[in-house]
Parts: C-alpha cells; sequence; structure tokens
C-alpha cells in the first residue's frame, strides 16, 4: 500500500504570495512513492513576532498597537488578492475578516485590562498560523485541490503551560488517527499550537511547526516528514555565521537531535523524538530550490557513523550559566551526584552539560529563572558558585571520538587563545560539547569549521 508523507512548511514559505505558489507546486507534484496526508504550516514570516508585540503594547495600555493590526490585516489581504481567483476569494476574505475580528477583540480586552496571561498570549500567537492555514487551503481550492483546513487545536492535546507545552501523546496520537480516519483529503494544519484538554489554546513554544509535523507524522506512521525551509537542508553550521557551511546530505537522529538541541535553529529541538520513536526519516529541503537533495535524516546511527570520519557540523547554544558545586563530601561518592540532580528536577530546570571530578560537579543551564531556589538548595550540599555569559559549542559527526579528533580540536582552539572548560563527550560517540566564554564562541566555531570541514 502507498503510504503517506506530512509537509511542513516554514514561515518564508508561507512568507508572500510568490512563496506560497511555490509552496503549492510543491504540493502538487505528482509523487510516485506516498500521498500527502497533511501539509504543516507556519504563521506568515515576521507575523508571529508583530503578534507578540502587538500584544505586548496592548497590555501597557500603548495604542500602538492598533497600527501593528492594520499592517498584519493589509498583508494578509494582499496575500489573499494574489493568490486566489475571484471564484473562490470571498470565502477565504470572510474567513481572513472574521479571524481579525476575534483577534482585535481579544487585543482590545488586554488593552482595557492592561494585562495579558500566557493563555492569552498563547490566543493572540495562535491567529498567525490559523491566518496562514485558511490562505492555503483557498489558493489550493482555487487550483482544483481538493483540502481542508484543521485547526490543530482539536487533534495536539498539551498541558497548561500556554507558552511551550507539553504534548499529550496518548490523546493526541488517538485524535489524530481518528481524524484522519475521517477526513481522507489533504489536511492542511495549523503549526505551532494545540489546546489544553478544557480547549485553551497553548503553543509548543518557539519554531514549534516542525515538532507540529513530527507529532502529525509519527501518529500517522508516515513514510517521511519532509521540512521544507528555506535553507537547502541542515549545513555544516548556521550559515549566517559560517558562509562557506555546506548542506550535510545525511545525519542521524542522534546527529539531528543534538544540533537542534544546541542552537540549530533549522529543526525545532523536539522534533526528533516522535519521528525517532517511530523511526520516520525526516528530511530538510528549500521550498525555493526544490529540487536540491535536501538532508536526510535517518534512523541508525550505527550504520551512517561508517561513513563518517571526521566532525560533521558544529553549532553553539548561547548563553547558558555555569554552576559549579564543590565539596569534600564527594568523596564520600553514594548519591551525590543524584542529590544535585534531584535539585534541579525539582526546580524543574533542564541541564545541558555535565562534568564531574572527585571534588566537584559543574552543570550548565538556560534558563535562570529558579536559580536563586537552586542556589539555596544546592548550597546545602556544597559551596556553589556561579558563571554567567557562557556558550556551549557542539560538534556532530560519525567520528568525533576518534583518535585525535578532540587533541586536534583543543589545539586549534588553544593556539587562537580561546579557553575551554567543561569537556563532555557522548560515549555513543555522537558528539563532543564543550564550554566556552560567550565572546569566544562565534569565533571557535569558524576556527573549527575552517579546520575540519572547510579543510
Ligand atoms: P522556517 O521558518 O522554515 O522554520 P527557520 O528560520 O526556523 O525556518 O530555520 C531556517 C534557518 O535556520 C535558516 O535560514 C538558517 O539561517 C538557520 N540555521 C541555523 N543553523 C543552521 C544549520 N546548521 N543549518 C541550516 N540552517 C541553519
Ligand atoms: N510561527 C511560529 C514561530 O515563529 C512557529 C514556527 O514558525 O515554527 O515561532
Ligand atoms: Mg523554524
Amino acid at each position: 500500500m502507498k503510504g503517506v508523507k506530512v509537509l511542513k512548511f516554514g514561515g518564508t514559505s508561507m512568507g508572500s504570495a510568490r512563496a506560497i505558489k511555490k509552496v503549492i507546486a510543491i504540493i502538487r507534484k505528482p509523487r510516485q512513492d506516498a500521498r500527502i496526508a497533511a501539509v504543516i504550516v507556519s504563521a506568515m514570516s515576521g507575523v508571529t513576532n508583530e503578534l507578540i508585540k502587538c500584544a505586548q503594547l496592548a497590555s501597557k495600555k500603548d495604542s500602538g498597537y492598533k497600527k501593528i493590526l492594520k499592517d498584519l490585516e493589509r498583508k494578509h489581504i494582499a496575500a489573499v488578492g494574489e493568490l486566489i481567483g475571484a471564484k473562490h476569494r470571498a470565502k477565504t476574505l470572510t474567513c481572513v475578516d472574521g479571524l481579525f475580528r476575534q483577534l482585535e477583540s481579544v487585543v482590545t480586552g488586554a488593552y482595557r485590562l492592561q494585562e495579558l496571561s500566557p493563555a492569552g498570549m498563547a490566543c493572540v500567537v495562535s491567529f498567525g498560523e490559523r491566518l496562514s492555514g485558511h490562505i492555503l487551503v483557498g489558493a489550493l481550492t482555487d487550483r482544483q485541490v481538493r483540502c481542508e483546513y484543521l485547526n490543530a487545536r482539536h487533534i495536539i492535546t498539551t498541558d497548561e503551560q500556554h507558552e511551550s507545552a507539553a504534548v499529550d501523546f496518548v490523546r493526541t496520537d488517538k485524535n489524530i488517527r481518528s481524524h484522519f480516519r475521517k477526513h481522507t483529503s489533504l489536511q492542511v494544519v495549523t503549526g505551532f499550537i494545540g489546546a489544553t484538554p478544557d480547549g485553551r489554546t497553548t503553543t509548543l513554544g518557539r519554531g514549534g511547526s516542525d515538532y507540529s509535523a513530527a507529532i502529525v507524522g509519527a501518529a500517522l506512521g508516515a513514510k517521511a516528514i519532509e521540512i521544507w525551509t528555506d535553507v537547502s537542508g541542515i549545513m555544516t553550521a548556521d550559515p549566517r555565521l559560517v558562509p562557506k557551511a555546506k548542506v550535510v546530505p545525511e545525519l542521524s537522529f542522534e546527529e539531528a537531535g543534538e544540533l537542534a538541541y544546541f542552537g540549530a535553529k533549522v529543526l525545532h529541538p523536539k522534533t526528533i523524538l516522535p519521528a525517532m520513536r517511530k523511526r520516520i526519516p525526516v528530511k530538510v529541503l528549500n521550498t525555493f530550490m526544490p529540487e536540491d537533495r535536501g538532508t536526510t535524516i535517518v534512523p541508525n546511527f550505527a550504520q551512517r557513523r561508517k561513513k563518517s570520519h571526521t566532525v560533521d557540523a558544529l553549532t553553539f547554544k548561547s548563553p547558558v550559566i555555569a554552576v559549579h558545586i564543590n565539596s569534600p563530601k564527594f568523596f564520600d561518592g553514594n548519591g551525590f551526584i543524584a542529590r544535585i540532580f534531584e535539585v534541579f528536577n525539582a526546580c524543574r530546570t533542564s541541564i545541558d552539560v555535565v562534568t564531574t571530578s572527585v571534588t566537584s560537579v559543574s552543570v550548565t543551564i538556560d534558563d535562570e529563572k529558579n536559580l536563586p531556589k537552586i542556589i539555596t538548595y544546592l548550597q546545602e550540599l556544597g559551596d556553589v558558585s556561579i558563571e554567567r555569559g557562557k556558550a556551549i559549542i557542539c560538534a556532530v559527526g560519525g567520528a568525533v571520538n576518534a583518535a585525535g579528533v578532540a587533541g586536534r580540536m583543543f589545539t586549534v582552539l588553544g593556539q587562537h587563545k580561546i579557553a575551554v572548560e567543561m569537556i563532555s563527550q557522548a560515549s555513543s560517540g555522537v558528539s563532543m560539547t564543550f564550554v566556552v566564554g560567550t565572546r569566544d564562541a562565534e569565533k571557535a566555531l569558524k576556527v573549527l569549521h575552517k579546520e575540519y570541514i572547510e579543510g
């Protein structure tokens, strides 16, 4: 049986009528291998940021929010005008108008009350994907492509953390399967958003549409999940920082996961897990150069490792905070590290890098919301010191733990007077991470890219 695919188009791909025409051409291209069951869409580029700004101004009693609303409305109406012929235009315009009137009433409420809760903000930003979704449906219908709009609030069930909610996979998978059993035409799904069990809007965190695509793809057991964006795949480094960065044709789930987690914006960090659980290949492709091969993220690290002999890609995450705990009690061993981790767990703060010695444990965190509480608890276990202004550099590749790779890496950094701390190597050999000062992060990335990738 022919399987199904799930495609996701990001903000730039949905960013203008011209770009949306390219999206439509990709959707309409005949495919022998699988039927497209769902297309996940982001808001038009820049719209989520503008919606956030609009809501923030309103809640501070700044009537400047009205201009943002007007500009956003104009932008969406112009896209409808350029994309949809007279026969179907009125229906989409009514829909867009209805959404703007709803948005206006939510933001006006924030203006009057001078207040906006996280739930209110999630509601405001959801309009970005709802608008682009309706416009794509109108444009596809106008070109005789049978499709339906699907607000992800009806399928993705989450907890109450409105601005970066955790997905309830049991309910969500059930919702998705039951919806797609009943709806066999192409579903145009709003990325980024979900809802609590009682129907309040939530978001999956900034850049979360990639994750939405993986959630839907995994629930449907798709043959592939395609992430269509504005670059021709995952590159050896952020191309905005390293102009000589090149596309990596193939990465393992583990490598892509590490890159996404440590800052490579091209994929939302949570995207990998649902795909990995179901072993569904994820492709990263370029909407503006659809013939390029892109990157394929494959399930098997061991197999890929045989093909790669060096560092394949580099990224960094900045700023992070280093927390050091020193205590002679570590000599006693038993359960000490567990107690340290328990503090971070109790304070709902995730740890990125960990290094240990006989008398000290160092970790990095990027969220300092609960830092005062963390310090208070840790002080019961030892002397605590904090260093801000740090960055984590992460190198992935089939052989980052091969003989000589680490030596060469740190020699090169030393030659450029970049001090390295907290070195940590994945035992699987998938990655090497270490900490430098934020001021050195870009330089370290460039130097290592030159050494390993540019040659
Ligand atoms: P979309 O709107 O399609 O989701 P994003 O802006 O979220 O696109 O992600 C794509 C961008 O990620 C690229 O334009 C690029 O500037 C940036 N990026 C950062 N690191 C990398 C990397 N290693 N490979 C490719 N792109 C990267
Ligand atoms: N529109 C959302 C954002 O800008 C989600 C996404 O683009 O993935 O964060
Ligand atoms: Mg993105």
